[in-house]
């Protein structure tokens, strides 16, 4: 593959941005080589600046569950853009949106829209505070919730991935706040609760853990956390920015079968423009400025033309079946993968959840952060380089969850087992 045209483009960029990326994990610094430098995307496909296209396993990190430049979402971009950028002054969508998103997700019945899933995060751990007078955070090993200060203790994702789980420039003194946990682990939770739990103000998780790559909850362990903060008087904050609506339309929430006080959303909601909210019982949103004291706010929250990306995409994802789709869909992509790794005599374990699925290079399984730092990341970055090769893009790290969208059919997942299967023998 010709990547000349990227090439140039990365030099220039790393002359004047951090690492030549605007995010740390899109700077290929893990999985080895330079990024390449996408001109558009439609479906399943990115094609890139130097006229090569691929098979798309990351959607812009989530937000792409209807495939790339699906049209209703462009077309709802473009009428509302006629109609003014940005306004300053409230507008329909905002409300059409927190009709949907209540309607959709039954614990919200309040939301506050903001512009990424930082800001939601962040946001959210300020009403538990607030709402509850006390100061401890707890939050899970290998969990990300975005790059605010509170959460980069032990954190997941690009942090995860470039060794820097815990920040520089992070006071110690708010970082000693933040309470970490073993996801998983019942016992150590409720041992911590024993010992601090009149302290703490909420408990933040990613309920499906996308951001160690992708760990799923064991039997009862959501309700077990929902038990422990009703007990001792905590918040139950489920992040929901990468699994909301891709897990089942209401979320892990409603596929678990658990209800938390607050929730963050992100990505899908913004239809692939930067958008974010957090919701949950309307006596804690009704807490939030300017209905209550604690403050929140943004120039840009309720764009409505990122508003009219986000309802267009959650049109999609609201028609019968869609979920069931995307359910199958990525069964048939890991099973295919876990079949193909097998005929190469390749160690390998998958992870699945509708739309999300993870990918390891040691046995299954896996259960916790451990059994996920275990997989092989030299090997996954033999395989992340051949697969490329072979025109399809995976996640260009071993700690982060790949993504699916109904964009992706049988000659899409077929021709990626068949790029697999190359991609295995080649790195063995
Ligand atoms: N929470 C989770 C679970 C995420 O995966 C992410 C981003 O990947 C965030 C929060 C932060 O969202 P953003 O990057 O939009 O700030």
């Amino acid at each position: 593959m010709n990547h000349a045209r990227s090439h140039d483009l990365f030099s220039r960029a790393c002359e004047l941005l951090p690492g030549g990326v605007n995010s740390p994990v899109r700077a290929f610094k893990s999985v080895g080589g330079e990024p390449f430098f996408a001109e558009r995307a439609e479906g399943p496909f990115l094609f890139d600046v130097d006229g090569n296209r691929y098979i798309d396993y990351v959607g812009s990190w989530g937000p792409m569950i209807a495939g790339h430049a699906h049209p209703d979402v462009l077309d709802a971009v473009a009428t509302t853009m006629r109609n003014g950028l940005s306004f300053g002054v409230p507008n329909a969508l905002e409300v059409t949106m927190a009709e949907t998103l209540t309607r959709i997700v039954p614990s919200c019945e309040m939301v506050r829209m903001v512009n990424s899933g930082t800001e939601a995060t962040l946001s959210a751990i300020r009403v538990a505070r607030g709402a509850t007078g006390r100061s401890r955070i707890v939050k899970f090993e290998g969990c990300y919730h975005g790059h605010g200060d509170s959460f980069l203790v032990k954190a997941g994702s690009g942090a995860l991935t470039l060794g820097l789980p815990n920040s520089p420039g992070v006071p110690t003194a708010l970082a000693d706040l933040t309470l970490t946990l073993p996801y998983n682990d019942f016992e150590a939770a409720t041992e911590l609760f024993d010992k601090a739990g009149s302290e703490i103000a909420g408990l933040i998780i990613e309920p499906i853990v996308g951001n160690a790559n992708c760990i799923l909850p064991r039997d009862g362990y959501l309700q077990h956390l929902r038990e422990l903060c009703t007990r001792h008087g905590a918040l139950l904050i489920f992040d929901e920015v990468m699994t909301g609506f891709r897990v089942a339309l209401g979320g892990a929430q409603e596929r678990y079968g658990v209800k938390p006080d607050l929730s963050t959303f992100g990505k899908i909601i913004g239809g692939g423009m930067p958008v974010g909210a957090f919701g949950g019982r309307r006596d804690l949103m009704s807490q939030v400025a300017p209905s209550g004291p604690i403050y929140q706010a943004g120039t840009l929250s309720g764009n409505p033309v990122a508003m009219a990306a986000g309802l267009a995409t959650l049109e999609l994802v609201q028609v019968d079946g869609f979920h069931e789709r995307l359910e199958q869909s990525t069964h048939a992509l890991c099973d295919g993968l876990e079949t193909a790794a097998r005929e190469a005599g390749i160690t390998f374990h998958t992870t699945r959840a509708p739309g999300m699925f993870g990918l390891y290079f040691r046995e299954g399984p896996v259960h916790g952060f451990a059994d996920a730092m275990a997989s092989d990341a030299a090997m996954f970055g033999r395989f992340f380089q051949a697969m490329l090769e072979r025109g399809v893009y995976l996640a260009p790290s071993a700690f982060e969850a790949g993504f699916m969208s109904s964009a992706h059919g049988e000659a899409e997942i077929t021709a990626t087992i068949e790029a697999a299967r190359g991609a295995f023998a080649a790195c063995r």
